[in-house]
């Protein structure tokens, strides 16, 4: 159970320069090491090492050795999967500590991160455990002459390539199902969350994972992760991130040895409010929680509010009403349901656009300012922007902050065209009663995931993948399997 006593244990605690963990090793970067700066005051509190491409290269290596030796790729099955589970009990011996240790690094309120960080990655490492000796082979229906054997294999090194969001919950949707399925690992966490990752790496090895199967390479996307893309030692890149950069890994796998890409990128996703949903006020309540949870930075994010006409005037002072009684404070005080904006950047970055909607001719009804400047943190108001159109950048463009755009349709018709009318297709949501229409909107409304009647919260039992420019292949389910083993058929003639 989640106490303030607990969180507070560990909310000051003195953290040590940062290192890479290489081979089982942790080792200096050869750059000079970053500051890491606390984006709930401002201020730095440790630092991480800044890899070089010739760290990184190292790093490849022993992955790639590790592979070979089979030191992972070739142990028995129970003892991977004993070792998985090993991981999972650690990370919940460990929960608050590592979850304090994000939240100081990232600003994601601990209402949130205890369950979507270290709840959500120990119960990731688990379901992969599992799978690992549930998973067979196949026996192809050929002719009686031959026989068709269709062996399922590890595909060699796995770079992956995370995000600052929700770094350990999205770390082990990419390293778990790797590892279950026998990969070795070279994990490139963001600048401005790396810290709960290296712990991660610590973790993994107390658990008994062997050394060299994973390494955790910090430093500049731009930089590291670029040689991680780009090196024809790494066979499949998983990644999630911005658009752009997925863009770029794409162009390192055609220039390099063409390794696999998988991609969640971002995500403008509409939320569609039909006039005959179940329960109206539930409707504006998850609709503001969807899009105002981690201040927004959330790639599923239900950042456009789509509303019938005949109810949107009442809806939105609904939606007002919810996300005016929004708490924004330090997110380590359990008092707080929002917490801190990533970092300076972002926050700049989230301003602007409300700017550019305010230019534009959209109306900003609530927030859109940086509010509690005196902490030195970054934090801002809860947004809301209606009159938003089709053409706006507000409707077209990811914010990644708490910055709701919202529209508004008469028929099914003109909420189905708005609802796809962007370059994005992650997640959706659909609110009304009527079963015949909530069947009709999942098949046309263009999303990887498509909630009705809630929104979020769909767990590790159901793939999360994009469609259109939000990517490809899955994170989560046993589909996600599929991104980290090759097919090698066996035809032997009898
Ligand atoms: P965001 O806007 O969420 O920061 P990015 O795509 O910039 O999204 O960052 C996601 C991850 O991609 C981070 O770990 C970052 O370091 C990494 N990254 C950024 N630029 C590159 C690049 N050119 N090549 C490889 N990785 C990159």
């Amino acid at each position: 159970m989640l106490d303030q006593g607990l969180i507070n244990k560990y909310r000051n605690k003195e953290i040590p320069a940062q290192k890479l963990f290489i081979d089982g090793n942790w080792v200096n970067g050869s750059g000079a090491d970053f500051d890491i700066i606390s984006p709930i005051d401002g201020k730095p509190f440790t630092s991480i090492a800044r890899a070089t491409v010739g760290d990184m290269n190292k790093a490849i290596k022993s992955a790639r050795d590790a592979f070979e030796k089979g030191s992972w790729s070739n142990m028995p099955p129970a003892q991977r999967k004993k070792i998985l589970h090993n991981l999972s009990d650690l990370i919940e011996r460990d929960a608050i500590e590592l979850t304090v240790l994000g939240v100081r690094d990232n600003g994601t309120e601990i209402n949130m991160a205890i369950n979507a960080e270290a709840g959500s990655a120990a119960g990731t490492f688990r379901y992969y455990a599992e799978s690992i000796d549930k998973v067979y082979g196949e026996i192809a229906p050929t002719a009686n002459s031959v026989l068709g054997l269709i062996h399922k294999e590890p595909v060699g090194v796995v770079g992956t390539i995370v995000p600052w969001n929700f770094p350990l919950m999205i770390g082990a949707w990419k390293i778990a199902p790797a590892l279950a399925a026998g990969n070795s690992i070279v994990l490139k966490p963001a600048e401005t969350a790396s810290l709960s990752l290296l712990k991660l790496a610590e973790l993994a090895a107390e658990a008994g994972v062997p050394e060299g199967v994973l390494n955790v390479v910090t430093g500049q996307g731009s930089l590291v992760g670029k040689a991680m893309g780009l090196s024809m030692d790494v066979d499949v890149l998983a990644f999630t991130g911005s658009g752009p950069t997925g863009r770029q890994l794409l162009e390192y796998s055609a220039q390099s040895n063409m390794k696999r890409c998988y991609l969640e990128l971002g995500g403008k996703s509409p939320n569609i409010i039909f006039s005959d949903a179940p329960d109206l006020n539930l409707a504006a309540k998850v609709s503001a929680m969807a899009i105002f949870r981690n201040s927004g930075q959330v790639c599923v994010a239900a950042s456009r509010l789509i509303i019938e006409e005949n109810i949107h005037d009442d809806f939105i002072k609904d939606v007002i009403k919810h996300a005016n009684q929004l708490q924004v404070g330090n997110p380590l005080d359990l008092s707080s349901d929002v917490g801190a904006i990533n970092s300076e950047t972002q926050l700049k970055s989230n301003l602007k656009y409300v700017n550019i909607a305010k230019e534009e001719g959209a109306d900003i009804i609530t927030g859109g300012n940086q509010i509690l400047q005196n902490t030195g943190g970054y934090y801002m108001e809860p947004t809301v922007v209606t009159n938003v159109s089709s053409n706006n950048t507000l409707f077209n463009e990811e914010v990644f902050g708490p910055v709701l755009a919202v529209s508004k349709f008469k028929t099914e018709d003109e909420a189905i065209e708005l609802a796809n009318g962007t370059e994005f297709g992650l997640s959706a949501g659909i609110w009304t009663s009527n079963l015949s229409k909530a069947h009709k909107m999942v098949s046309k409304v263009k999303a990887g995931v498509v909630n009705v009647n809630t929104y979020g919260g769909a767990d590790m039992t159901v793939p999360l993948s994009g469609v259109k420019q939000s990517g490809n292949g899955a994170d989560k389910s046993m589909h996600a399997l599929d991104k980290y083993i090759n097919l090698k058929t066996a035809w032997i003639q009898l």
